[in-house]
């Protein structure tokens, strides 16, 4: 019984301290696909840093939801590594270079993750699985439930929803075929944006409306 107070006790704090710090250090993440969303989408894939091409406002857009107080991770599938067409280093490398250019804009990635494998190889990883969610929520401490993803294709959106992160297909890359050959109910499953600058604008009244919510059942309970 002596023994057991302490004990009880100390559980107590332990999981109260956990809870406000799981609270705390939450990460409002936005997901960024790469190619067709951040840069010009090619048949035959980014091989070389040379055939990288941001589309047009990317840099800016992200250094936007940076200053929103986002942390932004890209996440793309990149087969091209086990099919040996392009070797991870490059692959590494030209995400690198992204990053860089970014950063001078003033934008910030939280990380890059991307996954190697063939489709036939059946990884968790590869979009449509939520393999790269789940590790950025257990390496970065992100809410999936209150996470956005933004990509122009459809494995994108399907590995937002398997999560609960909300899914945002843009218009370029791939997008606005893919929007066309959607049926009109999984239409209305994704919020739909031109590009990612636009993306951003449908986040922004909703983080501010959410914060704002927020704030009232404060006020409430005070
Ligand atoms: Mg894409
Ligand atoms: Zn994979």
């Amino acid at each position: 019984m002596v023994a057991s107070f302490p004990l009880c006790n100390l559980i107590g704090l332990v999981t109260a301290l956990g809870l406000i710090a799981v609270e705390v250090i939450a990460i409002m993440a936005v997901f960024i696909d790469r190619d067709g969303v951040i840069n010009r989408n090619r048949p035959d894939h980014v091989k070389s840093w040379g055939e990288f091409e941001f589309l047009p406002g990317v840099p800016e857009a992200v250094s936007r939801l940076t200053r929103m107080g986002h942390d932004v991770f890209v996440i793309s599938n990149q087969a091209v590594v086990n099919r040996g067409i392009v070797s991870r280093e490059t692959v590494d490398e030209i995400n690198r270079r992204m990053v860089e250019e970014i950063e001078r804009w003033g934008g910030r990635i939280a990380a890059v993750l991307i996954c190697p494998h063939r489709p036939e190889e059946g990884c968790s990883c590869r979009k449509p699985m939520p393999g790269l969610l789940t590790e950025a929520q257990r390496t970065h401490n992100v809410d999936l439930s209150e996470a956005y993803l933004i990509g122009d294709f459809p494995s994108d959106m399907e590995a937002a929803q398997r999560v609960g992160c909300t899914p945002i297909l843009v218009l370029t890359g791939r997008g606005e075929d893919a929007f066309r050959s959607l049926p009109a109910q999984r239409q209305q499953e994704y919020l739909i944006a031109a590009d990612l600058q636009d993306a951003i604008d449908l986040i922004e009244p909703r983080e501010r409306l959410k914060n704002c919510a927020v704030s009232l059942e404060e006020t409430a309970a005070t």
